[in-house]
């Protein structure tokens, strides 16, 4: 949808769309922009300009227009005091990870709280009418900009004011006198500063009129009216109209402050530490003439850089300057906010990686090491998140809680970042042969390696971090997480009842709706349908094996094997129910898994995926490091604890703002549940998840846990592999059987190892008394060995292959007319080793070739020395024979 139209279309009618009470009531006259044309209105008569492009934007900078000064937090209060005491409900903050929204990874803006997706539709469902939320928003499109802009955040509270007019809400007169007496009552602005300008908002098939306010060209917040749907000229009105009203918490603070930048504001002690730390007076004119330039030449380039290098002449700020003041200071307002939205990530539970939302989190920790080390600075970590959490947990308590585990995410994240450093000078080498690299060779590089522009910028690897890398790298991992549906005949058949969400029966009858070549739909089924990652049940239908079952929206197919039933027939159907039982019993223990690797491991454990069939299970957690084989006995230890203390497992269904407000968003462990009413499982308080599987009634019924193999599967995500029930049982069976040959193995190991020891000694006794009567001429047999005129066989199972090999060798050097031949057993093969004095007329090659082949094997080597050897252990005899006569004669 065309915005320019729908506020071309709403302009033109102001006293319908745009012309509210509070306007009448002061008297705000309407002006459009000498310069931009755009509609805003003012007490000011004589105001020809608007907000974005009048000579007062930013004059707040060193100048405040109100009496009173409110930093982050105080400003925070003074909003909620205002709207509580104008009868809105203080809702506390929604995660920054949103975990009710699959399209998502971060909460954006404080409206995606209260938004469920519901198939193709977005419906709104909020906790209280009218309400207010401090709501932490993150967003990575503007990166480039943190620290720069002096307004540019990573994450920053949107003041989320919402109401639902038809639910006993108000609509805009009430909004905008709200939004106007915050502005002047509470927080002491005069009316003549405030002005609005018409604008409309559009988005997800919905749109409508929008008033965003501003105060000396700064913009505090926009109030959007979503009314319509459709398309415009032929919309309707919304059944469900709503107020969005976001504001940003950070610049209510700045206004107030009037500090070069809103950095200088919103950071409490964590700037105070830093500013020590570098040796900045953060109050003084040069940075306040600087940032103004900024702020207000920001949105007419579109290359940061342009304006960064404007700023610095129209402020006569001096390359020395620029150096020892600005860059240092761009590079700890960076620090400090990227610190704070990682600390808003981690508590919430996520993790940097090199996947999904975790990319984001992994390039902001990687940006503040590549600060401090490019600024040398010697910080301590742990010092700046208990600055920010003091600071902030008056707010967000939830932020104190999570302190610890804050702290040991990001010093291991840190260590990795330090280990890979050879590496990635190593490669920033090469690239500074190469030439400057293009935005995808920096993206490549950043995902392959995990090289950031920032490093390469800090060993002069490139000059300038190109402007568009951090959009392009926040766009490519946006994707969604979306799989196809099969398209099937389903059309017009009725919802199929769930008999496993019922009785369960393992028996039962129904009619069949509908056939399509090997799928049968019936009235109802207490087959489970492969979902949430358990598999389905089998067993047959009117007689036919059960092999598949699969849900399609609300429709149940099974498909079947050796036939199909008729349509409109009435026919019985059976489970397979040790496969049902076994399956039951590994979702319950993936539940139970869950639970204890979290207690195990950390709070930022969560199920990643999940996979439950019939002989095995597993679960994918979020985790950042390999597990130690003591971590895994502890999670497998405390897991069967779990099934030893046989707590119950409940089911309960609660419709879905209730359970979320009851339990929070750790419920949603298995991804977003698209309905109103969520089934809720409960394993006594251990653990409570929205599931749509089969559960065991008491954790005793699962006998035992058995975790058969973990390992890091990529990076952040850890895969836990387990057997369960009867499963399991086996398992430790299989085990000790397999531990049991193990031994027996290593003892016959050891027998055989002693009796080559023990031959080996008898051979260095026996060669040295044979070799002296053999050379002196002795004949006939001499310890099981035929000796004629120095030419000796044997075939005694008394050698092995270390007397063949020594004796054979030291006797055709001691004499050139000897030679030796042994055959032997080695393992499964009969074995030849032939030695020949070059004068003993004995070629061993063609002896040891000849022997072989009746072995049914395969020999080589020379005149002088020559073995091989073959399996037919059968023709043994014959190869003795064989060898005696060429040999001997
Ligand atoms: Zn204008
Ligand atoms: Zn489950």
């Amino acid at each position: 949808m065309d915005k320019k139209e729908i506020l071309k279309e709403f302009s033109s009618d102001p006293d319908r769309y745009y012309n509210v009470k509070l306007f009448q009531e002061q008297g705000f006259v309407r002006k459009a922009c000498s310069k931009c044309g755009r509609f805003f209105w003012t007490l000011n008569a004589g105001r020809e300009l608007c907000p974005d492009d009048a000579d007062d934007t930013y004059s707040f900078i060193g100048e405040p227009p109100t009496t009173k000064r409110f930093d982050y937090t105080q400003a925070w209060k003074q909003v909620e005091e205002f709207f509580v005491k104008n009868h809105h409900t203080s809702v506390s903050r929604y995660p920054v990870v949103c975990r009710w929204r699959d399209d998502l990874f971060f909460t954006i803006a404080s409206v995606v709280d209260f938004q469920r997706v519901m198939g193709s539709k977005v419906v709104f469902e909020f906790p209280a009418n009218p309400l207010v939320v401090p709501q932490t928003c993150l967003r990575f499109k503007d990166l480039e900009n943190v620290g720069v802009t002096g307004r540019h955040f990573s994450s920053f509270c949107m003041i989320g004011q919402h109401s639902v007019p038809d639910l006993g809400g108000y609509w805009k007169d009430e909004c905008v006198d709200l939004d106007f007496r915050l502005l002047t009552n509470q927080f002491g602005i005069k009316k003549e500063e405030v002005v609005f300008v018409e604008d409309v908002w559009a988005g997800g098939g919905s749109f409508g009129p929008s008033l965003e306010y501003f105060v000396r060209g700064l913009e505090l917040g926009n109030a959007v009216f979503t009314e319509f749907q459709g398309e415009l000229g032929e919309h309707t009105t919304l059944d469900q109209r709503v107020i969005d009203m976001g504001a940003g918490l950070e610049r209510f603070a700045w206004i107030t402050m009037g500090t070069p930048t809103a950095y200088d504001c919103c950071f409490g002690p964590v700037n105070q530490i830093l500013f020590e730390k570098i040796g900045i007076d953060s109050d003084s004119e040069i940075l306040r003439k600087y940032f103004t330039e900024i702020a207000k030449e920001i949105d007419h380039f579109d290359d940061l850089n342009e304006v960064r290098h404007l700023a610095v002449k129209n402020a006569g700020i001096t390359d020395d300057q620029l150096n020892k003041m600005i860059t240092p200071l761009e590079g700890m307002y960076l620090i400090a906010d990227h610190l704070r939205t990682l600390i808003f990530a981690i508590t919430d539970g996520a993790l940097p990686s090199n996947v999904g939302g975790g990319y984001n989190l992994r390039m902001m920790l990687r940006r503040i090491n590549g600060t401090i080390n490019r600024l040398d600075l010697k910080l301590n970590i742990d010092e700046l998140i208990d600055a920010h959490i003091d600071y902030l947990k008056d707010t967000y308590p939830e932020l104190d809680e999570k302190r610890e585990d804050v702290k040991q995410i990001l010093k291991l994240e840190s260590a990795r970042y330090e280990e890979s450093k050879v590496h990635m000078k190593k490669k920033a080498e090469k690239i500074r042969e190469r030439g400057v690299p293009s935005v995808d060779e920096l993206i490549t590089l950043y995902e392959s390696d995990g090289i950031t522009p920032e490093y390469l910028k800090e060993v002069d690897a490139i000059s300038e971090i190109p402007s568009s890398f951090y959009s392009k790298l926040s766009d490519l991992h946006q994707s969604e997480k979306k799989k196809a549906i099969a398209e099937l005949p389903l059309e017009e058949l009725p919802e199929t009842e769930t008999l496993f969400y019922k009785d369960d029966p393992m028996e039962f009858d129904a009619k069949v709706l509908k056939v399509f070549d090997d799928q049968v739909v019936l009235d109802r089924t207490s087959f489970y349908a492969r979902g949430g990652g358990q598999e389905p049940d089998f067993g047959s239908i009117a007689g036919f094996n059960v092999i598949n079952v699969d849900k399609h929206a609300d429709i149940i197919v099974h498909q079947l094997e050796g036939g199909v039933p008729k349509e409109g027939d009435t026919v019985s159907c059976k489970l397979d129910e040790t496969r049902r039982a076994n399956i039951t019993k590994n979702h319950t223990s993936t539940h139970i898994i869950n639970a204890s690797s979290r207690g195990v491991l950390g709070s930022w454990v969560w199920q990643h995926s999940a996979f439950k069939d019939v002989d095995h299970a597993r679960l994918d957690i979020t985790h950042h490091s390999s597990l130690t084989d003591e971590q895994v006995k502890q999670i497998e230890d405390t897991a069967n604890s779990m099934v030893k203390q046989n707590l119950s497992v409940s089911i309960d269904y609660y419709d879905r703002g209730t359970a979320e407000q009851k339990y929070g968003f750790r419920i949603y462990q298995g991804g977003v549940v698209p309905v109103k009413s969520v089934r809720i499982v409960s394993i006594e308080d251990q653990d409570i998840e929205a599931c749509g599987g089969t559960h065991v009634k008491k954790t005793g019924d699962i006998e035992l846990i058995k975790i058969t193999k973990t390992k890091r599967i990529q990076d952040g995500v850890v895969r836990i592999e387990f057997v369960s029930g009867p499963t399991a049982f086996q398992y430790v069976k299989d085990q000790q059987e397999e531990s049991k040959k193990q031994a027996e193995e290593k003892i016959a190991k050891q027998t055989l190892e002693k009796q080559r020891e023990e031959n080996k000694q008898k051979a260095r006794e026996q060669i040295p008394i044979l070799l002296e009567k053999i050379l002196c001429d002795e004949s006939g047999e001499l310890d099981e060995i035929t000796v004629k005129n120095k030419i000796c066989f044997t075939a005694s199972e008394q050698y092995d292959d270390y007397f063949h090999q020594n004796f054979g060798k030291k006797l055709v050097t001691k004499d050139s007319k000897a030679a030796f031949c042994g055959i032997f057993e080695s393992g499964p093969t009969v074995r030849i080793m032939v030695h020949a004095g070059e004068e003993s007329g004995v070629n061993s090659g063609e002896v040891a070739k000849e022997i072989a082949s009746i072995l049914g094997g395969s020999g080589g080597g020379d005149a002088k020395f020559a073995q091989g050897g073959g399996k037919d252990t059968s023709k043994k005899d014959e190869a003795i024979v064989k060898a005696k006569s060429m040999i001997l004669g």
